[in-house]
């Protein structure tokens, strides 16, 4: 059993009760933010990827339509090339030569044929790209939407907490201050457990255990207290800690009318 000792236990156990409070009120602040922060995290996560996503889209996009512009110009060129045989022809020499021309004739009809295909082929793609990066940019815009709208929410909140948080904060620090005059120790112990535990509850009251109501259980770690320890609880006279999650502990009764009695 783990206890400590320092003068003017009353007094200290009823600061000790009421910077608990104040902290349990700060805390019950922060929760009016719900999991808004964490949400506006996520879908900023959401735009990055989506941002990288159409980036590649965008590129896909230029890349076949430099192609089809290299298509085009080699379809010109191997138009000129047409042309310049077809004159040829008329002035063919003998059969040889002409035959020549004509299979050279064929390969250019048959490689613009090819690119034109190609081309076509290309301005799809072009198009279904087009499609998905304009539906990438949609989606984008409309959690640049949600992101405004929970951020004006989380402001809102923060508006509204404002006054009370620098309320309590103020109130806090000239109880800590006072303890910390009183027993230095003590609130160092206090003020390490609260920044190590889990909702920072550095102290808790024991309460009753269902279905058997004389003994009493931690309710920060629902642990059952030893009998002895539940009777120095009652006698108010020592600072106890629970053995199993290191909180603080004081009865139920002194906790709920030292927070009752706080404005
Ligand atoms: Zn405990």
């Amino acid at each position: 059993m783990i206890t400590i000792e320092t003068p003017n236990v009353r007094e200290r156990l009823v600061e000790l009760i009421q910077l608990q409070v104040l902290y349990n009120r700060l805390h019950a602040l922060e929760q009016r933010k719900g999991d808004l922060p964490q949400q506006i995290e996520d879908l900023q996560d959401k735009i990055a990827a989506l941002q990288l996503t159409s980036q590649g889209t965008h590129q896909q996009i230029q890349q076949c339509e430099a192609e089809i512009r290299t298509l085009h110009t080699s379809n010109d060129s191997l138009r000129d090339h047409e042309q310049k045989l077809q004159k040829l022809l008329l002035s063919v020499r003998n059969e040889q030569e002409y035959y020549k021309i004509e299979s050279d004739l064929k390969e250019a009809r048959l490689t613009i044929e090819k690119n034109l295909k190609d081309i076509q082929r290309l301005q799809q793609r072009v198009m279904v790209s087009q499609h998905k990066h304009e539906e990438e940019l949609t989606h984008m815009a409309e959690l640049q939407r949600l992101i405004a709208e929970k951020q004006e929410n989380l402001d809102k909140i923060i508006l509204r907490n404002k006054q009370q948080e620098e309320d309590l904060r103020e109130r806090i620090q000239i109880l800590s201050e006072h303890v910390q005059r009183e027993d230095a120790r003590l609130f160092h112990l206090f003020d390490r457990r609260r920044q190590s535990l889990r909702g920072g509850s550095a102290l808790v009251s024991a309460i009753p255990l269902e279905g058997k109501e004389d003994r009493v259980i931690c309710s920060g770690c629902y642990t059952l207290l030893p009998r002895q320890l539940q009777w120095q609880l009652y006698q108010r006279n020592t600072i106890l800690i629970c053995e199993n999650c290191g909180r603080l502990l004081v009865d139920a009764a002194l906790f709920e009318e030292v927070a009752a009695s706080m404005p």
